[in-house]
């Protein structure tokens, strides 16, 4: 591990789509005043970089060259939602989707989604603290599962067929993320798959798992077929910790599991790669409530403080960990206090975003370097 402590870390930031601008704001004021009151502005260089609608009127493009060139200058990026189901379609009648093409271009195979009960959100699971780990790279993701080309054809106006990928590399490296993360909280890793109708590409984590688990005895691992897991969640959510899964799975059950422990405005997510990673909110762009200053900011707030812990692992010793704490720490006091409409309140994201700057400080236990 690089020791980066004197280093500036630069972390692009695309505001993107809808809300987008809104939480992106937010998020990255909240960031900027934590690691400022840590005496660290210096710490992080941010970088703006167009992607989303406000880049197809400059170039025609959602994701123009300039903007990956940016992207790449950085080892991080805050991705605000993409409302990319309007945007134009290209000769091959595909639309642009930055954020898939982001996943793809840094290989970031692991989508790391938490949903944990908060006190004073009311939610149907008051007790349950799991992290969904879904896999971000293949499956049966047409726009990212191969290296050219597309992985859905319609070969007759009546005939559709879709290309599911799985590869051994693929799973095992998501599957060892998830046990790394287990074996660092409760030591709880469930394996979602449909082992009984897809037993060659969703059962390849079954055998992922079962080769690595040696490595993690303190690890105890159980598996569902993502069907009666559906059930389960609903059923017994406290039960879980750790769940790894493929990408079309993961991306369905993690809708769940964060609306089970409260809202989609709640929902963090990362985006991890070796070498890179993406913070981006769980949800779309809303577009039925943007520019109205009534997007809940909690969701990209949350995955910033995740992508300052990455970043943390990455140059241990510096400000990112205790900025993350404070961040965490008074967003949960910010919302005892104050919600926006989406958590039943009344709250503006820019009154709510207040509130959290205003509560940093008492989190905070001095200046680190
Ligand atoms: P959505 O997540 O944008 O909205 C669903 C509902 O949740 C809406 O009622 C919305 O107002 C509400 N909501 C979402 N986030 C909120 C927040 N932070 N605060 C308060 N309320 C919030 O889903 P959708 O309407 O199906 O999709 C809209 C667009 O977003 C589509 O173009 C879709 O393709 C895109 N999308 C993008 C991403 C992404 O960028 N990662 C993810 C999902 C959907």
């Amino acid at each position: 591990m690089s020791d980066r402590r004197d280093t500036s870390h630069r972390v692009a930031v695309a505001e993107c789509d809808g809300i987008g601008p809104e939480i992106v704001r937010s998020a990255v004021a909240v960031a900027r005043r934590a690691l400022n009151l840590l005496g660290a502005d210096e710490l992080v260089e941010w970088i703006d970089v167009p992607a989303g609608q406000r880049a197809i009127d400059d170039t025609g493009l959602a994701l123009p060259p300039d903007s990956i060139a940016a992207l790449e200058s950085c080892e991080a990026v805050v991705l605000g939602p993409v409302d990319h189901a309007t945007y134009p379609r290209h000769g091959d009648g595909r639309r642009q989707n930055p954020s898939g093409e982001i996943r793809k271009h840094f290989d970031l195979f692991a989508n790391v989604r938490p949903a944990k009960s908060i006190p004073s959100i009311e939610a149907v699971a008051t007790d349950a603290d799991m992290v969904v780990v879904r896999e971000n790279t293949e499956g049966f993701y047409s726009d990212r599962n191969m290296f050219r080309g597309y992985g859905e054809f319609r070969p007759t106006r009546d005939v559709a067929l879709s290309m599911g990928v799985f590869t051994r590399t693929g799973v095992e490296r998501v599957v060892r993320y998830a046990f790394e993360l287990a074996a660092a909280r409760r030591g709880v890793l469930t394996v979602v798959h449909k082992a009984n109708v897809l037993p060659e590409t969703t059962g390849m984590y079954l055998e992922a798992a079962d080769r690595i688990a040696p490595e993690f005895p303190r690890v105890a691992v159980n598996d569902h077929h993502v069907d009666a897991m559906a059930a389960l969640l609903v059923r017994r959510p406290a039960s879980f910790d750790v769940i790894v899964t493929e990408n079309l799975f993961g991306d369905i059950l993690s809708d769940l599991t964060v609306q089970l422990t409260g809202s989609l405005g709640m929902a963090g997510s990362l985006n991890a790669g070796t070498d890179y990673a993406m913070a981006q909110a769980a949800h779309g762009s809303a577009p039925d409530i943007a520019g109205r200053d009534l997007a809940n900011p909690c969701s990209l707030i949350s995955s910033v403080t995740m992508l300052l812990r990455w970043l943390d692992g990455r140059a241990e010793g510096t400000a990112f960990a205790a900025a993350a704490a404070a961040i965490d720490a008074a967003t949960q006091e910010a919302l005892g206090q104050e919600r926006t409409p989406d958590l039943g309140g009344t709250a503006t994201t820019s009154s709510f975003t207040k509130v959290v700057l205003d509560r940093l400080s008492a989190h905070l236990p001095g200046r680190v370097s």
